[in-house]
């Protein structure tokens, strides 16, 4: 008999935090749907801070958490409403803090992440597509709302920032963004890349005494205007650029437009062409020993082509010409209506144009016109 070595485990706690636990789940076809309980029967009050284990009441949450093995996932959670046992709080009755998901969110901080980290390099639509792959069902319109409530938290004590300008549509609309130097997030985004912005900005935040800037001249100036003591540095990357810029100058200055390379020498002016006759390959041709004599019967004789259907003076031939001539209609005109000829293109538009009207006397209509559908709709 076969010993089992190991043994399933019924611990799915690593698939939350440490103070939840699943007691349930079950999977279909589309979506898998896991039941998590909190360990912990207390919480503290919000507004007090203290701690209550009174039960006033359970409800449930449902959440979208990010996908498992590409399948849509849900978490149920039994949530605990508590009431407060301190009876000079004002609260009476406060919820349970889940550490995944804020109040009235129907999906998981993770997922959120998840969904930002695809959207980032793709449109809405195409993020929604990709990320239903995934497992994840968001529409463009819920991904463009999550984009909309991201909130910049300023910092009005901040005394080291980077400015930048960031293009919101390349070479049209530009915008100034503002980073707090310590941990780089970006603190403030403000329009245009003039200065005026920034100006206003830096008098509501007084304590910035670093300012790490691109070369743009409209920022220096603006620092210097309201904060005169703040040292201004260029970062590395602008002053490389600027570098690069002005040697890119000189070189244009001091180079001609064209430089030529001929036998690892450098020449201003244009080596002379040498041509060369090309001549077949003697020694390749004899290789083939082809035989181009005449073909012959058994007897020796000379065979010829049979090339009568193709021979312009044939009888047969001169006899068809005679009869084209004397038939032929007026060439470049069909004689109906004095039109020019129809090509194949109009006389398809026109049975189309008969097929829909279903009558060749409609007022207005010319036949020699093309038309476009629209047109036909507006008679
Ligand atoms: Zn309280």
């Amino acid at each position: 008999m076969n010993r089992l070595k190991y043994f399933p485990t019924q611990d799915y706690s690593f698939l939350l935090d440490e103070n939840h636990y699943v007691y349930d789940y079950f999977e279909n076809e589309g979506s898998l749907h896991i039941y998590i309980k909190s360990k912990e029967h207390g919480c503290c009050c919000p507004i007090c801070g203290k701690m209550s284990h009174k039960l006033h009441a359970t409800y449930r949450r449902k959440f979208q958490d990010t996908p498992i093995r590409c399948k849509q996932t849900f978490l149920h959670a039994n949530v605990y409403k508590y009431d407060c046992e301190n009876p000079d709080c004002e609260g009476k009755v406060f919820m349970e803090k889940l550490p995944f998901a804020k109040a009235s969110q129907v999906r998981t901080d993770a997922l959120n992440t998840l969904i930002f980290a695809v959207s980032m390099f793709l449109s809405n639509e195409g993020a929604s597509k990709v990320l239903a792959l995934l497992g994840v069902q968001i529409s463009n319109d819920t991904i463009q709302r999550l984009y909309d409530r991201i909130e910049f938290i300023d910092n009005p004590d901040v005394e080291g920032i980077g400015v930048d300008d960031v293009a919101i549509r390349k070479g049209q609309t530009y915008a100034t963004a503002i980073y707090d130097l310590k941990d780089h997030h970006l603190i403030a985004l403000l329009d245009g890349r003039d200065g005026e912005p920034l100006k206003e900005w830096l008098k509501s935040h007084n304590k910035v005494r670093l300012v790490a800037r691109d070369r743009a001249s409209a920022y220096a100036s603006a620092i210097s205007e309201i904060l005169p003591d703040c040292v201004q540095v260029a970062d590395r990357f602008h002053l490389l650029q600027n570098l690069l810029e002005y040697m890119k100058d000189i070189f244009k200055e001091e180079m001609p437009a064209k430089l030529y390379l001929q036998g690892g020498r450098v020449s201003e002016n244009a080596p002379d062409k040498i041509l060369r006759e090309k001549a077949p390959d003697n020694s390749w041709l004899d290789s083939l020993h082809y035989d181009n004599t005449p073909p012959r019967d058994s007897d020796g004789n000379e065979l010829f082509y049979d090339n009568k259907r193709h021979d312009l003076n044939s009888a047969q031939y001169q006899h068809h010409e005679e009869m084209r001539k004397k038939t032929a209609i007026n060439p470049g005109h069909t004689g109906i209506l004095g039109q020019t000829k129809e090509t194949t293109a109009k006389k398809y538009r026109r049975n189309v144009w008969n097929i829909i009207t279903d009558s060749k006397e409609i007022s207005g209509y010319d036949p020699r016109r093309s038309f476009s559908f629209g047109q036909s709709q507006s008679l």
